[in-house]
This record gives structure tokens, C-alpha cells and sequence, in this order.
């Protein structure tokens, strides 16, 4: 042992992310238009009013009321942290510590990567080659593994739509899926959730083990104010808040975000406007002689292309930044685009239309 820290830790990867910088970013799923300036301009004013000296709300109380009647949920099942990706983290930590996470491949990086940091053990699912969930497959994973009847099995990672491929799952496949998940945590992952065919909020409010993992960073345009929260039964979410830590949403971001709460108006237009634009650059790329470009119900495609680390290079030097999938499972040549401005999105595509075949 060099220093004292846990083996599972020292023999983790670090999060796989290599800054670059690009005129036009389109690798990390944000908005690409920032939060409107009037609204900017509100939330400094009433950041100007608060009391700085006090801690803030015990559990952002205030917030997670302003979420609730956004939502239409009860506030008692709301639970807002400093990202959706602690809450990651967090749910493990309440059902999956000496248990298992039980995911899809390919995924989003941190299910496995905080399943790993904690030990638990991870199994995942390969998709279909259409990218659809095998839930058959995924059910049979569950098999065998709540040896204590006193413990939970462990945690069910699902993004929908799903990253990072796009697609998105059908209801009834995942309501049998919660029918026969008792003694895991379902947490279903809809950090995409506004650019989709609508949620699994109905199948969250039957079943008391369904958790729906929300983000501010992607729709609303506020990835830089780091706020998530997750929506659950009023029973799992008063033992999830014992694992966040006490007073951890500032002042700052409660006030930006109940603003944002406040004058919803410009995400739904936005997101109208992202859509329209997916749906156009994958029209634009139907006729590409070697990139195929799969449906997708996110603000991003996935796009395989001969060769990932060429059409990276190659997109890069026409100023497009996009991120490499093809060290994903099954992702061999992939390279996923976020939906960016029309204009942004005009320079991607003639840069698309020149790429070495
Ligand atoms: C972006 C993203 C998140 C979370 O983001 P935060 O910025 O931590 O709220 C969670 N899950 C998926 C699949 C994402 O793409």
C-alpha cells in the first residue's frame, strides 16, 4: 500500500474526460445557448438580497417545493443535490453498498465507474445491435442475487432516452421490469427526458422502489450551476436525504434555479427548436456514402462512422468538437454530436459531407 486508500479507489480509472477547446463544442450534451440574460440578470438581483452569513435550507426545502409544484409531485419525494451525478453516487451508497448495480452496456460512464469506487459488483447488460434494452436479459440478471432477505439487492441503472445511443425504451417493457425488480432500487436515468416521448413519472408514482434521476444541465441550458434532483416515493427519498450531506445547494443555485422554475417558457421553446434541428441534421446525413446516423430521442446522435479517431480529427480541424464512443461496447466507430445552433450545427454538417470516406 503507497497511501492509505481503499484498493477499489486506487484501482479506478479516472472519469474519462480530456478537455479540448473548439469554436464550435458540441461533445458534452449541454445547451449551446446560455441562460437567457434577463433571467440572469434576475437571479443576481435576488442572489444580491439573500443573507450570505446564513446557511442555506438543511435539505434546499425551499427548492425542492419550487420542484414540486413544477412537477406535480409531493415535496416530501423530492431530493435536489449539486448535479444529478452525486445522486449516482448517493443511491448506491443507500441500496447497492456490498450488493449490485445491475446496467445496460453501452451507458453512461458513471454507473459502473461509482460502482466500482464502492465495491459494489457491477453487472452489465449488452444491448441489442438495434441499441434496444434486452429486458429479458436484464430481468435475468436480477436472478439470484438477494441472499438477505433483511437487505436490498442492489440498484438498476437505466438511462431514458438512453445515452449514449438515443434510443428510448417502451413503458410497458419497463413497467414489468418494476413488477419484477422487488428488492432493487429502479432509478431510471431521464437526464434527456425534455427532448423524448415523455417519462416514466406514472410508472415512478405506482411503484415505491422507482426513482427518476433529473438534471439542470442539459434542457434548461444550466450545466454550469450544477443542480439535479431526483423524484421517488416519499419513503425512499426521506432515507436519501440522511446520504446528502447537510446545507450542500448553496444560496446561489437555489435562487438560479427557481428562477429558471419561474419562466419555463424559453426551455420549452428551445427544446422544440433542438428537436427540429436532430430531426433535420439526420435527414442532412441520410445520403452519407459511409456515416449512419441512429434515430435518437436525445439532444445529441450518435453517428458510426469508418473510424472514429479519423472523423474526430477531421471534424476537429474544421473547428467541430464532438466526443469519441468507440471504446464503448458495441460502438465501434462512434462518435456522438450534440445538437448545437442551426448555425453550429450547418458547420458540422459541411464538415460531415467532407469527411475522408
Ligand atoms: C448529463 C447527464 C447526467 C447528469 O448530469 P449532472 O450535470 O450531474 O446533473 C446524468 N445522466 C446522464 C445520462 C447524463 O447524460
Amino acid at each position: 500500500m503507497q497511501i492509505p486508500v481503499r484498493h477499489a479507489v486506487f484501482s479506478s480509472p479516472d472519469y474519462p474526460f480530456d478537455p479540448v477547446s473548439a469554436p464550435v463544442k458540441l461533445d458534452q450534451n449541454e445547451s449551446s445557448e446560455d441562460f437567457p440574460d434577463d433571467l440572469k440578470a434576475l437571479v443576481l438581483k435576488r442572489v444580491a438580497a439573500a443573507e450570505w452569513n446564513r446557511y442555506p435550507d438543511l435539505h434546499a426545502d425551499t427548492l425542492c417545493a419550487a420542484i414540486a409544484g413544477f412537477e406535480q409531485w409531493s415535496p416530501s419525494g423530492v431530493v435536489v443535490t449539486t448535479g444529478s451525478n452525486v445522486l449516482i453516487s448517493l443511491l448506491i451508497q443507500l441500496s447497492a453498498l456490498g450488493g449490485r448495480v445491475v446496467t445496460v452496456k453501452s451507458n453512461f460512464a458513471l454507473y459502473g465507474l461509482d460502482a466500482q469506487l464502492l465495491g459494489s459488483r457491477l453487472s452489465e447488460v449488452p444491448l441489442r445491435e438495434d441499441h434496444s434494452v434486452d429486458f429479458d436479459a436484464v430481468i435475468a440478471a436480477l436472478e439470484g442475487a438477494s441472499a438477505h432477505a433483511d437487505e436490498p439487492a442492489g440498484v438498476i441503472y437505466l438511462p431514458r432516452p438512453h445515452a449514449p445511443t438515443g434510443s428510448q425504451c417502451p413503458l410497458d417493457a419497463l413497467e414489468r421490469l418494476a413488477q419484477l425488480s422487488r428488492g432493487w432500487l429502479l432509478v431510471i436515468d431521464e437526464a434527456y427526458v425534455h427532448f423524448g416521448e415523455g417519462s416514466a413519472a406514472e410508472l415512478a408514482r405506482r411503484h415505491a422502489h422507482v426513482v427518476l434521476l433529473r438534471t439542470f444541465s442539459k434542457a434548461w441550458g444550466l450545466a454550469g450551476a450544477r443542480v439535479g434532483y431526483a423524484l421517488s416515493s416519499d419513503a425512499v427519498a426521506r432515507q436519501l436525504r440522511k446520504l446528502v450531506p447537510p446545507f450542500a445547494v448553496s444560496v446561489m443555485q437555489s435562487e438560479c434555479i427557481r428562477v429558471a422554475l419561474e419562466n419555463p417558457g424559453y426551455m420549452h421553446e428551445r427544446v422544440q427548436g433542438i428537436v427540429r434541428e436532430r430531426d433535420r441534421i439526420t435527414r442532412a446525413l441520410s445520403d452519407h456514402p459511409t456515416w449512419t446516423v441512429s434515430p435518437s430521442s436525445g439532444n445529441f446522435l450518435l453517428i458510426r462512422t469508418p473510424d472514429a479517431q479519423q472523423a474526430f480529427d477531421h471534424l476537429l480541424t474544421n473547428g467541430v468538437l464532438v466526443r469519441r464512443q468507440d471504446r464503448h461496447f458495441g460502438l465501434e466507430g462512434c462518435i456522438r454530436v450534440t445538437v448545437g445552433t442551426r448555425a453550429e450545427n450547418d458547420v458540422f454538417l459541411r464538415a460531415a459531407h467532407a469527411a475522408p470516406r
